[in-house]
């Protein structure tokens, strides 16, 4: 119950940043990051390795992860990438449903009445072979090349996507455009056309709105089950959104969530290091902000 966080560094963060990181180096990052009692990570993406080569080595990173107190995700776009996923043996998939056509096509080659259909046949195989699913609705706050996105879009892409049965409904602001009123309206849409569905949300900071709309999330949750995506350090991006920028920092996102009376069992001094880690790796200074501030009190 309550808020859980989904680090995301090692698949959204990475796969945006020019530095291709070497596989024993993720490794390392991804051991980190589950020593901050982290319940799920969003490891590796299982799509194709000539559009996204910072994950060509999804294979080979989900070899040597840390089994047992950690759900692993891989992002999969397709039934080829399903059976990456569970051949790797991962405990999670999360399949991206596109909500604009466009978008759609630039992400995963469909467009998104395709996605739906990949959706549907990836959550039934998904689920006989035991593993968990989620389904993220991607530019569900707007999009890059189509603009604003109608909530009656949304709906009818949410109200699809849910008759596969969804294990947890996930809301993305790809390109971070979102405001708080939009995660209000989006909530009543999960609410009406996904109900009892869990929800999660993922947030950049591209317009520093990132934070505003993971704490109205966390409060629109009431005592329902909630999850968060961040990545450490506020790292990642979209390599097919132009201008898309990190993720809400996870170290930052406990800063908030703790003293506002949401804890997540999570250990922000774990995470303190890792910011400047992720500098050194990457060749720059990542956006977040709480590794340089300092925790308070
Ligand atoms: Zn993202």
């Amino acid at each position: 119950m309550g808020v859980s966080i989904v680090e995301v560094s090692p698949r959204d963060g990475l796969q945006n940043e020019a530095a291709i990181v070497p596989a024993a180096d993720k490794l390392a990052l991804i051991g980190a990051l589950a020593a901050s009692g982290v319940r799920r990570i969003e490891a590796v993406s299982f799509v194709n390795p000539k559009r996204v080569p910072q994950m060509a080595d999804a294979e080979e990173v989900s070899a040597g992860l840390p089994r047992g107190h950690v759900s692993w995700i891989g992002l999969v776009l397709n039934e080829r990438g399903l059976d990456r996923a569970i051949a790797a043996g991962m405990d999670e998939v999360n399949v991206v449903v596109v909500a604009t056509d466009t978008f759609s096509r630039r992400n995963q080659a469909v467009d998104t009445d395709a996605a739906i259909g990949a959706w549907s046949r990836i959550a039934g195989r998904a689920r006989e072979s035991g593993l968990r699913t989620t389904v993220t609705i991607g530019a569900a706050f707007g999009c890059p090349f189509e603009g604003e996105v109608p909530l009656d879009r949304v709906r009818s892409v949410v109200a699809r996507c849910a008759d596969a049965g969804p294990d947890e409904l996930a809301l993305a602001d790809t390109i971070g455009v979102g405001v708080p009123a939009q995660v209000r309206a989006l909530a009543e849409v999960a609410a009406a056309k996904a109900p009892g569905v869990p929800l999660r949300w993922h947030f950049h900071n591209t317009r520093n709105s990132g934070y505003a709309n993971a704490l109205v999330a966390a409060e629109l949750a009431g005592e329902d089950p909630v999850a968060l995506d961040s990545s450490a350090g506020g790292i990642g991006g979209c390599p097919f959104a132009p201008n898309a920028t990190g993720n809400i920092a996870t170290e930052d996102l406990l800063y908030l969530l703790h003293r506002s009376g949401f804890p997540t069992g999570m250990d922000v001094d774990a995470l303190l290091p890792l910011g400047e880690r992720l500098g050194a790796l990457l060749g720059h200074q990542v956006p977040g902000q709480l590794a340089r501030a300092g925790v308070f009190p």
